[in-house]
């Protein structure tokens, strides 16, 4: 049978445009196709901008505490509709970059949204006039349409904004209630404290960031920042009103908080309804898409790559994982995704950066007494001169009998920079006598990684 293409792409987010762009690079025949601007979440609605906020909230802090470094500032004019102009000009920017380079490739874009009619076979539809614009076939189709803000089945959900709205605002809100304690919602809180916002956060747990190491937790609650935003633990929220012009949250407690809006950060899930997938039966494993190692779907002619399948959500996974696709399937390699120490950060201010097992994660998989902890809390030099001195934590997780590094955390400026460089390490298997051996770096944070004794 003949196709129009040997592959299409749905979606050109980061693991789609990663994976259309090698397939081209082989002189495969190549579609894209996206609903929105090109860049998908990470470029247009997640970590670039969000990074971009996280830079302006740091050099209001900086600004706000240089005083004793001789630094005299008369007060920070903060105006966050440049910030967000500027943010969205960048966006736009960085899209067209992708955009040219899809098209010195050869790929064709087709901008819709993609709608299955068979395996092969999609349709293209007009999200404005919901009108069919083209249809095209392939020999290998691509899924790779990302994830979506999950919503809370509440009453006056629709009052609340979730983090796509962030980047589409004029201004920053006065104040503000945010529901989660997950990576978005303590971004975002860092984000706005910093820059100004009163912020409130809803958690239905006792701490922050479940699932990381608990040390990274608690010197995140304890930070400065933190100390400025009001954390509500162990409550649920429970209706949203409209009360002139701000929202009033209704907490399972009774309590009401009145601010100018909310955000719900309450996770993400595949954005897989639009496609029109049921009736080709795909595996499914709970709401991903389920696939093999070479991310082939249960039919051999549909792969799926980032936030739709069960694997690490991440932007540099995504691209990995597209690549690693087209290498193989049209490059005749024969390459799996690494998984293993998958370095991770959350960009509050200060930021934790984190690979490897949490402490807790290793006993539970060695025992107690298997593991040996190196751990280190101090004032960074860098903070000598402030108000609000934040400290910095490093901490190194060790396997007894082997001597193996099984994870590291920090929680400080720069640890995501930090911890890129440490994953390289533990992938190499390295031990705790490595890191002792290794000649400190003075004076910097990241020299206690290698002068922890026990
Ligand atoms: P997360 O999974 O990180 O956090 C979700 C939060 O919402 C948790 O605190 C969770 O609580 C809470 N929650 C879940 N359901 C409910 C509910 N029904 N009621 C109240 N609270 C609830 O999701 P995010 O939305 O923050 O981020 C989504 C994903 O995006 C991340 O997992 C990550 O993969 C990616 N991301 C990565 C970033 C980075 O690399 N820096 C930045 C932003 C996003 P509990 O802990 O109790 O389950």
């Amino acid at each position: 049978m003949e196709f129009e293409f040997d592959l299409i792409v749905i979606g050109a987010g980061s693991g789609g445009l990663a994976a259309a762009k090698r397939a081209a690079t082989y002189g495969a025949k190549v579609a894209i196709i996206e609903v929105n601007q090109i860049g998908g979440t990470c470029v247009i609605r997640g970590c670039v901008p969000k990074k971009l906020m996280v830079y302006a909230a740091k050099s209001k802090k900086n600004m706000d505490s240089s005083d004793g470094y001789g630094l005299k500032n008369e007060g920070i004019d903060f105006s966050s509709n440049i910030l967000l102009k500027n943010i969205r000009e960048e966006v736009s920017r960085l899209s067209d970059l992708h955009r040219n380079s899809l098209k010195k490739l050869n790929v064709t874009v087709f901008e819709g949204l993609g709608r299955f009619t068979t395996q092969n076979k999609l349709e293209i539809i007009c999200p404005k006039t919901k009108k069919i614009k083209n249809k095209i076939s392939s020999k290998k189709i691509l899924i790779s349409v990302g994830g979506k803000p999950k919503k809370l089945n509440i009453p006056g959900v629709d009052l609340a904004w979730t983090s796509d709205d962030i980047f589409e605002l004029e201004k920053f809100p006065k104040s503000i209630l945010i529901v989660g304690g997950g990576y978005i919602a303590c971004e975002f809180a860092s984000i706005f404290r910093n820059l100004g916002t009163e912020v409130t956060q809803v958690i239905r747990g006792q701490h922050l960031l479940n699932g990381f190491d608990e040390d990274l937790s608690s010197c995140l609650e304890e930070s400065p920042t933190y100390t400025e935003i009001n954390i509500i633990s162990n409550t649920q929220l429970k209706t949203i009103n409209k009360v002139n012009g701000n929202v009033e949250s209704i907490l399972d407690s009774g309590d009401k908080i009145l601010t100018n809006n909310i955000l719900i950060a309450t996770g993400r899930e595949p954005n897989l309804l639009p496609l029109n997938i049921d009736f080709l039966n795909l595996k499914m494993d709970g709401q991903y898409l389920d696939v093999d190692e070479f991310n082939q779907t249960s039919n051999a002619n549909i792969f799926a790559v980032g936030d739709i399948i069960n694997k690490p959500n991440l932007t540099p996974v995504a691209i990995e994982q597209g690549r690693v696709f087209s290498d193989n399937f049209f490059n005749y390699q024969k390459r799996k995704v690494n998984y293993e120490y998958i370095p991770k950060a959350v960009f509050t201010i200060p930021e934790i950066s984190t690979v490897g097992l949490s402490e807790k994660k290793a006993k539970e998989i060695y025992s107690e007494k298997n593991i040996k902890i190196f751990k280190c809390k101090f004032t960074p030099m860098s903070n000598t001169f402030k108000k609000n001195k934040s400290k910095c934590m490093l901490k190194i997780v060790v396997h007894k009998l082997t001597d193996k590094v099984l994870g590291c955390h920090m929680f400080g400026e720069t640890s995501s920079e930090i911890i890129q460089m440490v994953s390289i390490s533990l992938n190499a298997g390295i031990t705790k006598k490595d890191f002792d051996i290794t000649m400190a770096l003075h004076p910097t944070i990241s020299e206690e990684f290698v002068t922890m004794y026990g």
